[in-house]
């Protein structure tokens, strides 16, 4: 029996055109942002794009050592703040386990949270899975639990990372 390829979310397609990526999430969130009069001031969006550097989550500590590397005057507050617009927005997710963001690439669309974390890599991919928002509902509504929001994360080796041999400590970038 022929197996059915998933398609591969892009974040796991090792070598993939990640300038694409971030020139793609940061014109989503100006359109969004402008659409829905949400202000996305030039911390904001600096923030944005360093969260997208790769497809691994930033941690808040991460992201003032950044800023501050800079040359920007990055207090905690604003950071914070910074962090929530863009959760707010949709523009960033965090992932609770690892206590980091990683950019959402359909901030427009409503979705359930599904990620795969690779704990090689660190990458995080989204997934799209009907079948495990159904059964959570399901199960939920069987509860008399009325859902707000499901979040799952799923921790495991991502494709490319089992594909590549271990060496050492070596790790590769995305
Ligand atoms: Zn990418
Ligand atoms: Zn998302
Ligand atoms: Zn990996």
């Amino acid at each position: 029996m022929a197996k059915r390829a998933a398609k591969l979310p892009v974040a796991l397609q090792r070598g993939h055109d990640h300038k694409k990526c971030v020139a793609e999430a940061l014109r989503q969130a100006d359109e969004l942002c402008a659409k829905r009069g949400a202000r996305m001031t030039e911390l904001r969006r600096r923030v944005l794009n360093l969260i997208w550097e790769s497809h691994a989550p930033v941690g808040a500590y991460a992201i003032m050592d950044m800023l501050k590397r800079e040359g920007r005057n990055a207090m905690p507050p604003t950071v914070y703040r910074a962090l929530e617009f863009l959760q707010e927005q949709g523009l960033i997710h965090r992932i609770a386990s690892l206590n980091a963001f990683i950019g959402c690439s359909h901030p427009a669309d409503a979705h359930g949270t599904h990620y795969l974390i690779c704990r090689r890599c660190g990458t995080v991919a989204e997934i799209e899975s009907g079948a495990i928002g159904g059964a959570i509902a399901a199960s939920a509504r069987e509860l008399g639990f009325d859902m707000t929001g499901q979040t799952v994360e799923i921790a495991g080796i991502c494709r490319e990372c089992l594909q590549t041999p271990k060496r050492g400590s070596a790790s590769h970038a995305h």
